[in-house]
Parts: C-alpha cells; structure tokens; sequence
C-alpha cells in the first residue's frame, strides 16, 4: 500500500490575529498601505488549500486533535507563564515583543495548535500510523519554557514530546530546518540526554532580551546534555546544496548516533528564496530533498515514525508550495508539483569550508564544556 500522511489541524488556527503594519513592524505614517503581520491567517490557508488541492491529496488522512490541557503545557512551561498567557483578557491584544504578537482570543487557538501536534505525536507514538504532519500557527520552535519569543508562544513540538515522555518515550530528536534558530526547544532540553535538538538556521545571532540564545556552533547543551544540542549557524545565501550537504554530513550521523524512537521535525519553510523573513535561497527541489532524507533517517534509525510540525514560512504562495514539496520528499513521492519560480539553483562556493570549520568549532566547544 503506498504510504499515507495523518494531517492534524484545526480551522481556529486562522482566527489568530495578529495585526498589520509595516511588515512585522508599527505602521509607518510615510506610508498609504498597511499588510498584514508575516504571521497570518492567509499563509495558513494556502498551506491548506495546496494539501487539499495538490498532487499528495489523494494519500492524506485528516485528523482533529483536541487541545491541549493545562497539565500538558506544564510539563514544558512554567505555571507563571502560562498564567501570564491565560490571563490576557479575550479582546485584548498583547505585544511580547516589538514583533510577537498574541491577538484578541489567542489563548485557546495556542492550545489548539499544541493539542495538534500532541494528537498527531500520539498517534505515531501509539502505532496508528508511521507519518504524521500538523498545520498549525501560531508556530512554536521560539517558545521557551518561560518566554514568548519569535511569534511563539506554546512551544508545540516541545509539549508533544514531554507528553510522550510521561507515557515512557525515551530518546527522541528534533531536526529543525527552520530559517531561525530553534531557540525555545533548545532551552527546554538543553540539559537533556534523552532529546537531541538540532537546529539549521541563517547565522543571525541573538536578538534580544526574548532570545538571548546566539544559535552558535558552541551552545553544545550543558550538564548531561552536553553534545545533544547542535547549531547549525549556515551562512547567509546558502541554498539547496549547502544545506543538503550539511543534513549528510552533521545532521544524519548525529541522529544516526542518538537512536531516537521518533524523529520529530521543525518543518518551517522560510528558508526558501522568496521569504521575506529568511536570506537562504532553497527551492522546492530543495525542501522535497530534506523531506526524503528525513524520511530516509526516520526509516533507518525510528522504524519510520516521523512527525512533522509547521513552523515559519511567509512568501504567502512559495511557501505552501515548499511545504507540499518537503512532504512529497516525506512521502516518497516524485515532485508532482512543479517550481513555478525557482532560480539560482546553483549554490554559491561560499560554503566549501563550513562543513570544515563546523567540526573543529564544535570539537573545540566540547572540549571546553
Ligand atoms: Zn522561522
């Protein structure tokens, strides 16, 4: 039988509000027009009408999770913190940062995107199927135990895992090839033997009081953790090959060593050439390549049990169409979906000593932790 992907969402997802302005800022007085906040209703709904309109429809099986529960979000938040969320009064808005924006009636669509992924997590978990993917926002990999941050609030992938591991996961891994470092997961297991994080990202460094981390080769993890957090800090302008290169040469032997029971995945698109809130370059072919390979990985070291989970993605047509191709690769699928825009498929030579330099950084942070 040819393989079949549960997608698990929730319609609330779009009546998340997060505003408009000038892009991810206030708006500007000099200007006639305002956009939405990158983080909208609509980049969800074209997720959603490429899955249920494109070639991969036919293999889908879709599923509604419920949300999730205050004891879930407390396995991997703080009480405070959550009570700081629950208390935000329904039609009001709240900043938690210049950029991250929790909208009128937030707190239950939040619960609803972490109950998506926990519900598509435990349906891997309990055998019900192999591949499971969840369409949600807002996204998570941001939120840390005790902060919103990156337009995050409940950390979705973080609470799935913790609710796994109270009904006995052992060791599991999150690959998230995110345009942005996975800051909120690093947290949460950064102390962690059992958790592998790895995270592919553009090199931009912390940026501010709500992301301290630096997403640097060095933050290694700390106590028992050491050597279960990687940083994979790729150069600005690196596209399908160096970022394929990477995932062979870092990301696979790293998974393949901590034998993980289930391969989470951080399945953000803004690493794609058109985001306008990313500076890499991939292309459809290019997400439809990590897609295969986290397949590849999820067959030989988790008997094939795979969960993927939405995160950024904001070129409004590109990167539904990036998500449709990155599972396609999941699916081992040939691209059914032509690239109606990708250019510059030959990468630049930038990147031929970071592979190189990744190892000797890395080895020297080790030895010094
Ligand atoms: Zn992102």
């Amino acid at each position: 039988m040819a393989d079949r992907l549960a997608v698990f969402f929730d319609p609330c997802i779009f009546d998340h509000d997060t505003g408009q302005g000038f892009f991810e800022a206030d708006a500007s007085p000099y200007l006639r027009v305002l956009e939405k906040h990158p983080e909208n209703d609509d980049r969800a709904r074209n997720m959603l009408s490429v899955l249920q309109q494109g070639p991969i429809s036919e293999v889908l099986d879709w599923h509604h999770g419920e949300a999730a529960q205050r004891a879930d979000l407390e396995r991997f938040h703080t009480p405070a913190y959550i009570d700081e969320l629950e208390s935000i009064p329904a039609v009001e808005s709240r900043s938690f940062s210049s950029t991250t924006v929790f909208g009128p009636g937030s707190y239950p669509i939040c619960c609803a995107a972490a109950g998506q992924t926990l519900a598509a997590a435990s349906h891997v978990f309990d055998g019900h199927a192999d591949l499971a993917y969840a369409l949600v926002r807002p996204p998570g990999h941001h939120a840390q135990p005790q902060m919103a941050d990156g337009y995050c609030f409940f950390n979705n992938i973080g609470v799935a895992i913790e609710a796994l591991r109270a009904r006995g996961l052992t060791k599991t891994a999150v690959l998230d090839w995110d345009v942005h470092h996975g800051n909120g997961t690093q947290q949460g297991f950064y102390d962690d033997a059992d958790v592998l994080t790895v995270s592919l990202h553009m090199n931009h460094g912390a940026w501010g009081a709500t992301h301290p981390q630096t997403g640097d080769v060095d933050e290694v993890g700390s106590g028992n953790g050491v050597g279960k957090n990687l940083n994979l800090p790729m150069p600005y302008g690196s596209g399908d090959i160096a970022y394929l290169r990477v995932f062979d040469e870092i990301v696979a032997p790293a998974v393949r060593a901590h034998q993980p029971e289930i391969l989470f995945v951080a399945n953000g698109q803004d690493a794609n050439q058109f985001d306008p809130n990313g500076r890499q370059l991939l292309s459809m072919k290019g997400f439809h390549e990590l897609g295969r390979r986290a397949r590849a990985l999820a067959d030989e070291c988790c008997n094939g049990r795979l969960v993927l989970v939405q995160e950024g993605g904001y070129a409004l047509s590109y990167a539904a169409y990036c998500l449709h191709a990155s599972l396609e690769g999941v699916l081992q699928r040939t691209a059914g979906l032509a690239d109606p825009l990708a250019y510059m498929q030959e990468d630049c030579t930038a990147l031929d000593d970071f592979v190189d330099q990744w190892h000797k950084q890395y080895a020297a942070a080790l030895g010094r932790s």
